[in-house]
């Protein structure tokens, strides 16, 4: 019998198990939870590895039938910001290799984002596997949208990309930037999109949907008819502000709600800002908050809205508006990084050139003015979105790791070679 490919997932500074939408977990979480139990689905043993960030977190469990998630413990059991887990690295590497010693070996490693890759690189020489790397975000991308990233991090991201086997970019823009702005090596950078569950956002009836969010969310008020939604964490630059200031502009439907899904009680503050700016705005009664919520109640959500808005500064793909747009929904997006790409303007939503309010109010006007229009992007958009089906995700991500296990041994020379530094030296070189 031929023996099951083990893949090693490093998820170093979150846990795919951590709810989404709230500070410090989004579609990251969501896709490192997603792909490997698809890939389990297909045949591979897959066991991804996180940093313990609570004491009574198991030492392993179970994420899906194949897949499993290790807890490795790497510096102080709570929460820490991606930055400082920066330091623990060499930790959370060997914390790994302790529990790998007692297991059958790996054939592949994929990690996920600049910490995890620092430990992929380590482990990929020493176990002699290849080696494939995936951002999420790029601090260099966050620099160009006026957000200043430590240069530990862009350090560790250029040293990552130029010992990675391969390395994923979501988009063919972030490609772009993986080779333009970190000098990444053109012949290793694939485009693999993410991929999103169609058993689960697929148009179906919007008054089922609606009776259900409405006995299950009653603080929305979606009873009083469709509204703009919003989803995502509550920070700054998802842009909740930017729809609380566009509400008054909006002429077409003037009693029209905000539905602002997201973020937990570790948010108060940033709430107690929206809810301040909406009274400052005149629309205190109609901006609605509720905090993250289940993935398995998103669908009804996205179908009971007449628009999902999606304001980001930036989105390296931006999973929220094509589960909208999967689900019969039109987005209204800022046309930045994978909403460019994955929104087509005027057929599946409409995408806006700056980040103002007048820009994102007369989209939404325009949408909410016109009912056939708004059903013909959701059906459109339903059509479209299909592409990102997990089936087709699952084979291309198999299509590069095949292509890496065929050609390993050329590519175990250059591991060798690449960055002998300890990860350490980052630290010190970037102080
Ligand atoms: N999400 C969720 N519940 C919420 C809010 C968000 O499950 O209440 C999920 C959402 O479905 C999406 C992910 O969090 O899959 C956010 O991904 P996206 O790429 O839009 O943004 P990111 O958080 O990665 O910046």
């Amino acid at each position: 019998m031929l023996r099951r490919r083990r893949l090693a997932v490093m998820s170093t500074h979150t846990s795919p198990l951590a709810r989404a939408g709230t500070t410090k977990a989004g579609g990251m979480n969501v896709y490192v939870a997603d792909l490997s139990r698809h890939l389990a689905d297909v045949g591979w043993e897959v066991d991804v590895f996180t940093r313990r960030d609570r004491i009574d977190a198991p030492d392993v469990e179970e994420l899906a039938p194949g897949a499993r998630l290790f807890n490795v413990d790497a510096g102080p059991p709570v929460g820490l910001p991606p930055i400082e887990i920066g330091a623990h690295v060499s930790e959370f590497t060997s914390g790994v290799e302790q529990i790998v010693a007692r297991r059958e070996p790996y054939d592949l490693i994929h990690s996920h984002y600049w910490v995890a890759g620092l430990s992929g690189i380590e482990l990929s020489r020493q176990w002699q596997v290849p080696h494939v790397v995936m951002f999420h975000t790029l601090g260099a991308v966050k620099e160009v949208f006026q957000q200043p990233e430590p240069p530990f991090r862009i350090a560790g991201e250029r040293r990552v990309i130029a010992c990675a086997d391969a390395v994923i970019g979501a988009t063919s823009h972030e490609r772009a930037f993986l080779i333009g702005q970190y000098q990444a090596d053109a012949s290793r950078v694939q485009v693999v999109p993410c991929g999103i569950d169609l058993d689960s956002f697929h148009p179906a009836g919007v008054d089922e949907s609606r009776r259900r969010v409405a006995a299950a969310l009653p603080e929305l008020g979606v009873e009083n008819g469709p509204g703009i939604l919003f989803v995502g964490r509550l920070e700054q630059a998802k842009g909740a502000d930017l729809l609380v200031r566009a509400l008054p502009l909006i002429e077409s439907q003037p009693s029209t709600s905000l539905w602002i899904v997201g973020g937990d009680e570790r948010d108060e503050d940033e709430r107690a800002r929206l809810r301040a700016l909406a009274v400052e705005c005149g629309v205190e009664h109609r901006v609605k908050f509720v905090n993250a919520v289940d993935r398995r109640r998103l669908p009804d959500l996205y179908r009971s809205a007449a628009v999902c808005a999606v304001p980001s500064a930036y989105e390296s793909f931006g999973l929220v508006a094509v589960e909208a747009m999967a689900s019969g929904t039109p987005a209204v997006a800022t046309r930045v990084g994978g909403l460019a790409s994955t929104i087509t303007h005027g057929k599946t939503g409409l995408l806006v050139g700056n980040r103002q309010p007048e820009g994102f109010a007369s989209a939404i006007d325009q949408l909410l003015a016109d009912e056939a229009l708004r059903q013909r992007m959701g059906v459109a958009a339903a059509a479209e979105m299909t592409v990102f089906s997990w089936r087709s995700v699952t084979r291309s991500i198999l299509g590069v790791y095949e292509d890496l296990l065929s050609e390993r041994d050329i590519s175990g020379a250059q591991r060798e070679s690449c960055c002998p530094d300890p990860v350490e030296s980052l630290l010190v070189a970037a102080s």
